[in-house]
């Protein structure tokens, strides 16, 4: 059975996967806490999933900036006290990320800093609130991309996509995944890596083969897993996908 959260924070939700996610967890009756760094997105995001019966609050929150995230924090602990969920949505791809040797190095940094530092900042202030709940889940919204077993594949169908700054900073995440998991092994905690597939968003300038809610369906499932679900994971909706 699935587990159902009370409480859930998804960040960089104002659109695409995240902001499906948002819908398919508020379905289930949670208090969806709909983060992102622009207001006036975020509010009117927040504003379309309410109109749907929604119980969704706008909160804001830059993963790239660290007095943003403990705002948030303490936000979330003022007004709810505990965290069920903590999808780390919010990703970036860059213009002049490319292959290793050509690849510019401020955009590398960039994706790295929304990308793998700022989930690790919203994770760390997060801990807190999560540990208070029951049963939490941490989703890490990843990419096949970051896997390095299918990059080392020469006969994988994504082989020519080399984007050195995108790929590490997800295999960096899925580091986060298995440290993290390993760190909480024994409490209620359970945290995994989810790949959505090549979904079309704004992201890829929409030309992903899959839906949006086909692209949001993993991370969804690993934001509501029951006690005996998978912890330290990566996957995707075909099954597990290869670190
Ligand atoms: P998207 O439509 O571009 O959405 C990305 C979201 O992240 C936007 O809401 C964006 O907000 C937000 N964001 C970016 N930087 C942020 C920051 N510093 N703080 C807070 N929010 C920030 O792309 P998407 O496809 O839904 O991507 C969602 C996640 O799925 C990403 O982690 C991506 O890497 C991953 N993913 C996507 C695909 C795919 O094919 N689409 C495949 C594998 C993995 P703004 O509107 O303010 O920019």
């Amino acid at each position: 059975m699935q587990n159902s959260p009370r409480i859930a924070l998804i960040t960089g939700a104002n659109k695409g996967i995240g902001f499906e996610i948002c819908r398919q967890i508020g379905r289930t009756g949670a208090t969806v806490l709909l983060g992102a760094r622009k207001p006036a997105a975020g509010e009117k995001a927040a504003a379309m999933l309410v109109a749907e019966g929604l119980i969704v609050r706008f909160i804001g929150l830059d993963v790239d900036d660290r007095p943003s995230v403990s705002a948030a924090a303490d936000l979330i602990a003022a007004e709810y006290g505990s965290l069920d969920v903590l999808v780390n949505n919010a990703g970036i791809t860059d213009a002049a990320d490319g292959p290793p040797s050509r690849a510019s190095l401020d955009a590398v940094e960039r994706i790295f800093r929304t990308n793998f530092l700022g989930a690790l900042a919203v994770t760390q202030a997060m801990l807190p609130l999560l540990r208070r709940s029951q049963a939490a889940r941490i989703v890490n919204v990843s990419s096949g991309l970051g896997s390095l077993t299918l990059n080392g594949d020469p006969g994988h169908s994504f082989a020519a996509t080399k984007l050195i700054g995108y790929s590490a900073s997800k295999a960096a995440l899925n580091m986060l995944t298995v440290q993290l998991a390993y760190e909480l092994r024994d409490t209620a905690i359970k945290v995994n890596s989810a790949d959505p597939g090549f979904t079309a968003t704004d992201l890829n300038g929409h030309r992903g083969h899959q839906t949006i809610p086909e692209g949001a369906a993993e991370a969804i499932r690993l934001a509501m897993l029951p006690d005996d679900g998978p912890d330290g994971g990566y996957s995707s909706t075909e099954g597990t996908v290869p670190w």
